[in-house]
């Protein structure tokens, strides 16, 4: 059978809307997965279904989780279905969402409904849709928020359920909110970010488009100069992606973001039939509200709750059997609401800990620390290989290995970001990072070995910029004295001074 190529996508989208085969999953659950044409494995990721050749006969499955809130219904039933029919294991994602492995299709019509129950999904996670709306992990519970996001990210997240409105757009759309003013979800990477400001004593939000971080349309959001309140940021979603869906780029995969299309038409112009087709005029945007720092929500946070505060803790690489993130979630119970949110650091929150002191001392915090080696806290990596079939490169467990070897000789005062993606499709916004890997191939003597290019400088917030390439090819074998010495070259502000006394 054929393979499908980028150049296929379109096609099979004009010929059947990719929501519309739930309705054959009990054929193919009768006939078996190799009844399953390639068109409709393709299909199936807009239902969170990703086929994967690294575990033969079965899917990974990516959920919706607006703004990664999780109450203690749906986190007991996520890991319930991990542990029914995912082997236990999850990666939760910087998008704030999980993947569960190594799901068989005769499962599915079950993990669906039960899902439905707990009011989650896994729609349009996957392909040319809206993925998972970001927002700050502690909205609405954040002391120094600027305004509380929670309404409306549950608004954003109704456009994206089992309906085709878009499901049919050029390419994904990443759209992030934040209210917070840390810089916590990295809005300007996202196809749409709204980022917290204020006009005329009114709170809101500016909006930036266009912010991508893969290779190919490489780019930080550009700003659209307009100011919306918060009940007008759906309508203007709507708008938007109404435009793009319409008049976005479908003749060539690899430059069909939202980022060309505003690069084509321009701000100004963008921004002009906006207005039209909203019929009435925008504001100018208002006075940014973001810090110029970022701050990760991990460790203990003040919470709005009376006698209450965050604890944010490391889950190292995203990587958490079902049985620790139950056990997380009972901590959360035990000490305070029991909510758990997901960060898009690939770390989480237990919300509102009224009884700090009937968890602090329990032996999970050592793995899921609040207060982890600084070398390590700040430190994301992509699925790689092997289960990703686009990944060069494995991610997590080198990046691990080699962060645990620098971590005796490497002290810092100050975390350092660090983010490897196992190719360049950038799905850890590395380019925002302090130091930014991406997985290559590299010719060593006659053998091609696993090795990453290495780049330093990106930064989120007010003065977002993208990281720059240091170092090209560099091999898994020569990565941990590269990156030692890119730590203590260009991060030595950050290091720990040694007392001159040698006390
Ligand atoms: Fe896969 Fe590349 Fe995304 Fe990593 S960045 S998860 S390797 S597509």
């Amino acid at each position: 059978m054929a393979k499908v190529t980028p150049a296929d996508i379109e096609r099979i989208k004009r010929e059947k809307d990719g929501l519309a085969v739930l309705e054959d999953i009990p054929k193919w659950i009768e006939d078996g997965v190799s009844s399953i044409s390639p068109e409709d494995l393709v299909r199936l990721k807009w239902l969170g279904l990703f086929y994967r050749e690294s575990t033969p006969g079965l899917f990974m499955l990516r959920l919706r989780i607006p703004g990664g809130r999780l109450s203690p219904p749906q986190w007991q039933r996520i890991a319930d279905l991990s542990r029914r029919y995912g082997k236990g294991h999850m990666d939760l994602t910087t998008r704030q969402s999980i993947q569960l492995r190594y799901i068989a299709l005769e499962d599915v019509p079950a993990i669906f409904s039960a899902l439905t129950d707990v009011g989650l999904s896994s729609w349009q996670t996957g392909m040319d849709s809206g993925r998972n709306i970001l927002t700050c992990a502690l909205a609405g519970q954040l002391a120094d928020e600027v305004l509380d996001t929670r309404p409306v990210v549950r608004e954003l997240s109704r456009l994206f359920e089992y309906h085709p409105r878009y499901s049919n757009l050029p390419r994904k759309v990443n759209i992030a909110i934040t209210g917070c003013p840390a810089n916590c979800v990295h809005a300007e990477a996202n196809d749409i970010g709204f980022i917290p400001a204020t006009s005329h004593g009114v709170t809101g939000f500016n909006v930036l488009v266009g912010g991508a971080l893969a290779h190919q349309y490489r780019g930080i959001g550009m700003a659209l100069n307009v100011f919306v309140p918060p009940e007008d940021v759906v309508p203007l979603t709507t708008v938007l992606l109404d435009i793009y869906r319409d008049e976005g780029l479908r003749t060539n995969r690899s430059k069909s973001r939202l980022r060309t299309l505003v690069l084509e038409k321009g701000a100004e112009n963008l921004r002009a039939e906006i207005e039209q087709r909203l019929r009435h005029p925008l504001q100018p945007a208002g006075v940014d509200l973001r810090a110029l720092d970022h701050h990760d929500h991990l460790g203990v946070i003040p919470s709005t709750e009376p006698h209450a505060v965050h604890m944010g803790l490391h889950v190292p690489y995203g990587s958490i059997t079902a049985d620790d993130f139950e056990a997380l979630g009972n901590l959360a119970l035990r000490g305070g609401s029991g909510d758990l949110n997901l960060l898009p650091s690939q770390d989480l929150v237990l919300l509102n800990i009224t009884n700090v002191s009937a968890i602090s001392q329990h032996p999970l915090l050592t793995k899921y620390s609040p207060d982890p080696p600084l070398l390590e806290r700040n430190a994301v990596a992509c699925t790689g290989k092997p289960h990703c079939p686009l990944a060069i490169t494995h991610t997590k467990e080198p990046l691990s290995q080699i962060l645990s070897t620098l971590s005796s000789d490497i002290r810092l005062r100050q975390s350092v970001t660090i983010s490897f993606s196992g190719c360049t499709n950038a799905c850890t916004q590395q380019g925002l990072a302090d130091i930014a890997l991406t997985g290559v191939k590299v010719k060593v003597g006659e053998q091609w070995e696993e090795g990453a290019d290495i780049f330093i400088g990106g930064q989120s917030g007010p003065k977002a910029r993208i990281a720059e390439r240091l170092y090209r090819q560099i091999p898994f074998s020569q990565l941990t004295r590269t990156l030692e010495e890119v730590i203590l070259t260009h991060f030595a502000d950050r290091l720990m001074h040694e007392n001159p006394d040698g006390h």
